[in-house]
């Protein structure tokens, strides 16, 4: 497949031929037979958040550079697919990320957001820590003496795990992450009034 194979690959190739196996299947039917190079393939796709190199960059500029101070609550919304810890298997959903920037402080590079979320996505996760690294990662690119003046977060996501199997009900699940002046409730209120018809 053009790239040299490690001794790595051969052994998950197996453990994929293994599971094929356990599972009813004949690994070496037309159909299965090159399905462990694309399961290696996706592997490295699908988790490449574990890797250091592929972290973002978070471009910032400071407030006021373009002659216009942000004061505002600015909104970053989109989807994103990561895979949840518990069961290896794919969720998927809408982020909604907002943050006040501080008169004297940073603004975030257009499109950060977005790729520090598929950063974090792309390694086994639960819908709590994938908030927490987000914001971790954010906070510390605005930090400057002027921090911002709040950071709020809203993930919504659907879990395979629960609707295909185990109760087997549309597995949605909601969460929410809020600090500084996102803990006023009006705030937090008029954040969510905002995105609640975005998907
Ligand atoms: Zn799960």
């Amino acid at each position: 497949m053009g790239k040299l194979e490690t001794l790595a690959d051969v052994r998950i190739k197996n453990h994929i031929k293994e599971i094929l196996m356990y599972i009813g299947e004949t690994p070496d039917r037309e159909g299965l037979k090159d399905t462990p190079d694309r399961i290696v393939l996706m592997l490295a796709e699908i988790f490449r958040g574990y890797s250091k190199s592929q972290k973002p960059k978070i471009t910032t500029f400071p407030n006021g550079a373009d002659g216009l101070t942000y004061s505002d609550i600015i909104i970053d919304s989109g989807k994103f697919y990561s895979m949840c810890e518990h069961h290896m298997m794919p969720f998927f959903g809408t982020y909604h990320f907002a943050y006040i920037p501080h008169p004297k402080g940073k603004i975030l590079g257009l499109s950060k957001i977005a790729r520090v979320v598929d950063f974090h996505a792309a390694r086994l996760q639960i819908q709590e820590r994938l908030i927490t690294d987000i914001v971790t990662d954010i906070r510390t690119a605005l930090d400057c003496n002027h921090k911002p003046l709040g950071i709020a977060i809203k993930i919504t996501a659907e879990h395979l795990c629960k609707s295909m199997r185990g109760v087997k009900k549309q597995g949605v699940m909601t969460n929410i992450y809020r600090e500084g002046a996102f803990e006023n409730k009006e705030i937090m209120n008029e954040f969510l009034e905002l995105t609640k018809d975005l998907q």
